[in-house]
């Protein structure tokens, strides 16, 4: 009897050793000859992460060997770890099979220990590829992502496809409104839906929270475009729904794109998903070649700062401020100009860049001490000199030591307190209003004047001006009324209302990009004395300036 099993045992385990996994969909194969000998007639495997996974029967449960029939449990082995996971084997005998004597029960124990190690190493192989794979809920993950790029690069498949990265938008909101597993129901259709549209034809990968990545064929790309734009899906058997919508940026490949790895597809479509998502006005943003020149120039930027700021490249230029009735020069702003390579290039081409890393903030110390060498040297030559304002970017607000290094640049010089003003834009959150305040309030402790710039841009709110120590406001061109405006208009109303607020909380009150002899009108007609803009001078280069310092001012 014994040398039967052995003669269909040793075959069994020459099989066993040659696999390096075991095949389970053909589990049968390899033991039907050894399951029909014990009359075994059903081998289940389930591997749970918890006791209560378990119960709940929603483990990973492998079926090895199944002929169909009827059985009682012959073997049962249940492998409790620390961690609480459960393996949970079990062997069935056919009901008409006659049960084993002692010498079967120990050859059918030997059969099933071997059996269930080399099954427990191959699922468990296979449960470690899934979680490499795919995410915890199910989701295809990144590693998936990465790896079809990688294939479709190295087989040179790309061309004709669009890479897509996409943010399911507002998403915490619908989470609120209709509760977390309504949300989850909603994500899953809204991705089941990009799913049905690629029929097959490509790949959704989600990389964590509501960010996903698809790859998609050209002929689809424009029914994606219109789905990930907004698409009502249902969350409930009633046909409830909420309107899902995305912003995402898109890479179009096609046979002129130099595939090098997956990065140079990720690093894509990421920047023109930060494009959509950070407020412009598309939600959907084609990645193009105007980007990526953008992109390669910020990057040179950001390594040209230290020596560019070494070899003094960065100029000052003096933008005159003005007192319309009388025409006397008042004051100045300090604004940077950058001389590179024979070339002037203004702010707003390399400031943002520099804000994105502090550089910026170099810079403004970089501008205050220089203006403050000035100043001492006109304090010197015995000129007039007038109040100077530099900007400081909203970067420097959380710095505890900002009024401090502030003081200690205008005492180097031994510039008076009263010569200096800093321009600080409005702040968007509590955190940063509460840093705002301190900063203003050191300032004003410490004799500097703080001016709030870009008064009307943003969302300006009357905490802002009735809390903050305040000197000056300096109102935004964008609400100067224009020419030929009605006096009801409701920037006229807001603009002479703003002017008013500020004399009677005692603030001066300055307009800036005042361009026209309208626009000079209007700004008299509603009070407002103080100008700076085209209309008398564009900012100045250093001798331009120091003539209008001794002229004290326009012609009336
Ligand atoms: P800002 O502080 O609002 O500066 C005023 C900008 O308006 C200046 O542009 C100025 O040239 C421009 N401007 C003045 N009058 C007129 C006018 O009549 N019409 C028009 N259309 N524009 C006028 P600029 O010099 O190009 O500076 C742009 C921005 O760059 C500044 O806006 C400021 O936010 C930033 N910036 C400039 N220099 C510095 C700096 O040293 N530090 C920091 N943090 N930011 C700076
Ligand atoms: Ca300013
Ligand atoms: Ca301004």
């Amino acid at each position: 009897m014994s040398s039967q099993f052995y003669s269909l045992f040793e075959p069994f385990l020459e099989k066993l050793a040659e696999m390096r996994e075991v095949d389970l969909d053909r589990m049968g194969e390899y033991v039907g000859d050894l399951c029909s000998y014990f009359g075994i007639c059903k081998i289940t495997v389930g591997f749970f992460q918890s006791p209560r996974e378990e119960a709940r029967g929603n483990g990973h449960i492998l079926t090895c060997y199944d002929t169909g029939e009827k059985g009682v449990i012959a073997i049962r082995k249940r492998i409790v770890t620390e961690a609480m996971s459960v393996t949970d084997c079990t062997i069935l005998r056919a009901e008409h099979h006659p049960e084993w004597d002692e010498q079967t029960r120990r050859m059918a124990e030997l059969f099933y220990s071997v059996t269930m190690m080399a099954v427990s190493r191959s699922s468990l192989l296979q449960i470690a590829k899934r979680r490499t794979f795919f995410d915890d809920v199910g989701y295809k993950n990144l590693n998936t992502y990465i790896n079809t790029i990688e294939t479709y690069g190295a087989q040179g498949r790309l061309a004709g496809n669009a890479a897509v990265h996409f943010n399911l938008k507002h998403f915490s909101l619908i989470n609120q409104q209709i509760g977390r597993e309504r949300g989850d129901v909603v994500m899953r259709g809204f991705i089941n839906g990009l799913e049905s549209i690629l029929g097959g034809e490509g790949i959704v990968c989600r990389m964590g929270g509501d960010n996903f990545t698809a790859l998609i064929p050209l002929s689809k790309l424009g029914q994606t475009v219109d789905y990930l734009s907004g698409s009502a899906i249902a969350y409930n058997s009633f046909g409830d729904r909420v309107l899902v919508s995305s912003t995402a940026g898109i890479l179009v490949i096609d046979e002129n794109f130099k595939y090098k790895d997956p990065s140079n597809v990720m690093d894509r479509i990421i920047s023109a998903a930060q494009a959509a998502k950070s407020g412009g006005a598309e939600d959907i943003v084609f990645f193009s070649a105007e980007m990526e020149r953008r992109k390669a120039k910020i990057m040179r930027l950001q390594q040209l700062f230290p020596q560019a700021l070494e070899n003094g490249e960065f100029m000052i230029y003096y933008q005159p401020k003005v007192e319309i009735r009388t025409g006397r020069l008042i004051g100045a702003e300090a604004l940077c100009r950058w001389y590179h390579e024979g070339e002037i290039i203004k702010p707003d081409d390399f400031i943002p860049t520099y804000e994105q890393s502090m550089d910026i903030c170099k810079l403004d110390f970089y501008m205050l001490e220089h203006v403050c060498m000035d100043m001492k040297r006109w304090l010197a030559e015995g000129r007039d000199v007038v109040r100077v304002s530099v900007n400081l970017s909203r970067k420097h607000i959380m710095d505890i030591d900002l009024v401090d290094n502030i003081v200690g640049i205008i005492d180097k010089y031994g510039v008076p307190h009263k010569y200096v003003e800093i321009e600080l834009t409005e702040t968007t959150t509590d955190v940063e209003f509460k840093d705002l305040k301190r900063v203003v309030s050191g300032l004003q402790k410490a004799g500097i004047r703080a001016a709030v710039d870009d008064f009307g841009i943003g969302y300006s709110s009357l905490n802002l001006i009735s809390e903050i120590p305040w000197n000056v406001i300096k109102i935004d061109k964008s609400l100067i009324p224009i020419k030929g405006e009605s006096e009801k208009s409701p920037r006229s109303v807001m603009f002479g209302y703003v002017v008013k607020m500020a004399k009677d909380m005692g603030l001066e009150c300055i307009s800036e990009g005042v361009e026209t002899q309208e626009q000079i009108d209007a700004m008299l007609e509603n009070g407002c004395d103080l100008v700076q803009g085209f209309f008398f001078d564009k900012p100045l280069p250093l001798e331009r300036f120091e003539e209008r310092l001794v002229k004290g001012g326009y012609e009336k």
